[in-house]
């Protein structure tokens, strides 16, 4: 990832033009990522002399409540006064971070569109960022938002302006948005960055801990259940496993915002299989999660069937029709898409 010194340039014209009303806004069910990078960028502007409101569209997790700084996202579902919705259209400066559709913030996109005269600039590393922003920061090479957010501030103002407390922030989104430096794009440049982090005295055991040592038991308990309840076929030679969890199960297991965050990434932990879906039910819809190893892509099996998106091994998109309709399309879908054969293998058995 190299960042154009044009933009930067814009960038700093931007940020360096005095005081200035800043809103950040991050994805709908935000994570490791979306607030890691929000709260650093924050208060990367904040020491600039900026007004910052860091905007969050829902509840964020509750593994995520020690992150320093949380306290001050303002939950825009929540916003029953009216205040944030006033500083978003007040706002000068609009900063979107670690999502590429103004429209995938529900409620929240029209606040943003309402405001016709803000500078809406985007910084994000997720396929095809929409077009209706002025400045792009667009690396879908970059392994998370927060290592994007990190390389800027270098860039800016060099690693010296990054504090322990921002530091800690951006090692959750590098750390989450990676598996744990799991999965791809992990390039020596991150990790020269992971290293500038310690340095800064970022305690990396005691962030894994917090972060994964911290489910309630009732989330423990709903991932078994929804490991036992795992289907898997074939497509082709591609072996696929799915979860489906209804709006009852979930019920049963106290389920809180961000439960069943990762689930979907258990069955690629089996060697035989490659894709890896998992449907949790809402009152308004089924979210959909998508998983893959190596060359196999789900962000394009995403936006072709489910109107989604997201990157090669890790994607999502939403269903409004049943559970049991959600998860026969997924079936054909998957068969059709991965190699396999419709008519041979209909959807009848699909265990319901
Ligand atoms: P997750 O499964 O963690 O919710 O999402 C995985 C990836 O897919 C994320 O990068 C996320 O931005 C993307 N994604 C999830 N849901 C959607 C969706 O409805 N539309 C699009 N375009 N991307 C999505
Ligand atoms: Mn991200």
């Amino acid at each position: 990832m190299k960042i154009g010194t044009d933009k930067t340039a814009r960038l700093r014209e931007l940020i360096d033009s005095g005081p200035q009303r800043i809103v950040i806004v991050t994805h709908t069910n935000p994570d490791g990522d979306a607030i890691g990078s929000s709260l650093a960028w924050g208060e990367l502007l904040e020491s600039k002399g900026h007004d910052v409101t860091c905007v969050v569209p829902n509840r964020y997790p509750s593994f995520l409540e020690w992150m320093p700084g949380i306290e001050q996202l303002k939950v825009f579902k929540y916003d029953e006064d009216g205040s944030t919705a006033r500083k978003i259209s007040e706002a000068e400066i609009i900063f979107c971070l670690d999502f590429n559709q103004i429209t995938r913030l529900e409620r929240l996109s029209d606040a943003i569109t309402a405001n016709e005269t803000a500078k809406i600039v985007l910084i994000d590393h997720h396929l095809n960022p929409s077009a209706g922003f002025d400045l792009i920061f667009s690396y879908p090479d970059s392994s998370s938002t927060s290592f994007l957010v990190y390389e800027l501030i270098e860039q800016l103002e060099g690693t010296t302006a990054i504090t322990k407390k921002m530091g800690d922030n951006l090692y959750v989104g590098m750390m989450t948005d990676t598996g744990n430096f799991a999965f791809s794009n992990l390039t020596p440049e991150l990790f020269r960055a992971v290293a500038s982090l310690v340095e800064k005295g970022v305690d990396v055991a005691a962030i894994h801990s917090c972060v994964y040592n911290s489910f309630t038991e009732d989330r423990l308990r709903l991932l078994g259940f929804a490991i036992n309840k795992m289907e898997t076929f074939k497509a082709g030679d591609i072996g696929v496993a799915y979860i489906a969890l209804k709006e009852n199960e979930l019920r049963k297991f106290n389920f809180q915002p961000g439960d069943s965050e990762g689930f979907v990434n258990f069955p690629l932990t089996v060697h035989t299989l490659e894709v890896s879906a998992s449907f949790i039910e809402t009152k308004k819809f089924i979210r959909i999660s998508l998983r893959s190893k190596g060359d196999v892509d789900v962000s394009k099996f995403a936006n072709k069937y489910f109107q989604g998106g997201g990157h090669k091994n890790a994607a999502g998109g939403k269903s409004f029709v049943s559970m049991a309709e959600t998860i026969a399309h997924f079936r054909r879908s998957a068969m059709e898409y991965f190699g396999g054969d419709v008519q041979m293998q209909d959807t009848s058995s699909c265990n319901l």
